[in-house]
């Protein structure tokens, strides 16, 4: 299943994996990878902040998200 730039790593997710997910997203300012929460991608309001460049910008502004 892919849903928008989210590439899912794992098609079948165990149950109870939910939780402690790591989501990759890449910069799209820098370009460099650092991760998130898939909470907060989901909210899709809040600003993610770059560690790199310090760029922030909502999750649809990514280039490329990856749901691990
Ligand atoms: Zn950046």
């Amino acid at each position: 299943m892919t849903t928008g730039n989210r590439t899912p790593l794992r098609p079948h997710t165990a149950p109870g994996e939910k939780r402690g997910n790591t989501t990759w997203v890449s910069c799209p300012s820098c370009k460099e990878w650092f991760h998130t929460t898939e909470d907060l991608i989901a909210r899709g309001t809040i600003a993610l902040h770059c560690p790199h460049c310090h760029h922030e910008f909502l999750p649809e502004k990514s280039p490329r998200l990856i749901v691990a």
